[in-house]
């Protein structure tokens, strides 16, 4: 059993920017020389989130809006108090959406469905350059 902990690294263009991380993680995987295992795709932040989806045009727009619903990036948050950052919808949707997620590899391939991609979720109120720590674990 070995565990490998790579990083990539994202320039993203702030809220509502959904990017397609799959083809990095399938890339490391490959590199990583492992066939049965787990990797934890983890970024590192509070104002971002790790989710998957079919990544096509209509539904890049669909969670664009439904994030706008959870948390509505015109509303006032407690949290613009603390700061003054005015970042409180992307700490809620960062929140709710969740920072990581496990994905078993087998035959050293990602069990991904054909229309499932890993896509990284910024949700900042400004551009980023983001963290994504991928741990594989397996043999
Ligand atoms: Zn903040």
């Amino acid at each position: 059993m070995k565990i490998i902990t790579k990083e990539i690294s994202v320039d993203t263009k702030g809220a509502g920017d959904l990017i397609d991380i799959t083809s990095q993680i399938e890339n490391l995987l490959s590199q990583a020389k492992l066939t049965e295992g787990n990797v934890t795709v983890f970024i590192v932040g509070s104002t971002a989130g790790i989710t998957s989806f079919e990544y096509e045009s209509g539904l890049i727009k669909d969670m664009r809006d439904i994030y706008e619903k959870l948390a509505p990036s015109n509303k006032d948050y407690a949290h613009d108090e603390t700061w003054g950052d005015a970042n409180g919808f992307s700490h809620i949707r960062a929140a709710l959406q969740g920072p990581s997620m496990t994905i078993p590899f087998c035959d050293g391939k990602l069990t991904l469905g054909t229309w499932q991609q890993i896509v990284l979720a910024e949700f900042d109120n400004r551009s980023r350059t983001r963290k994504v720590v991928l741990q594989f674990i397996g043999e």
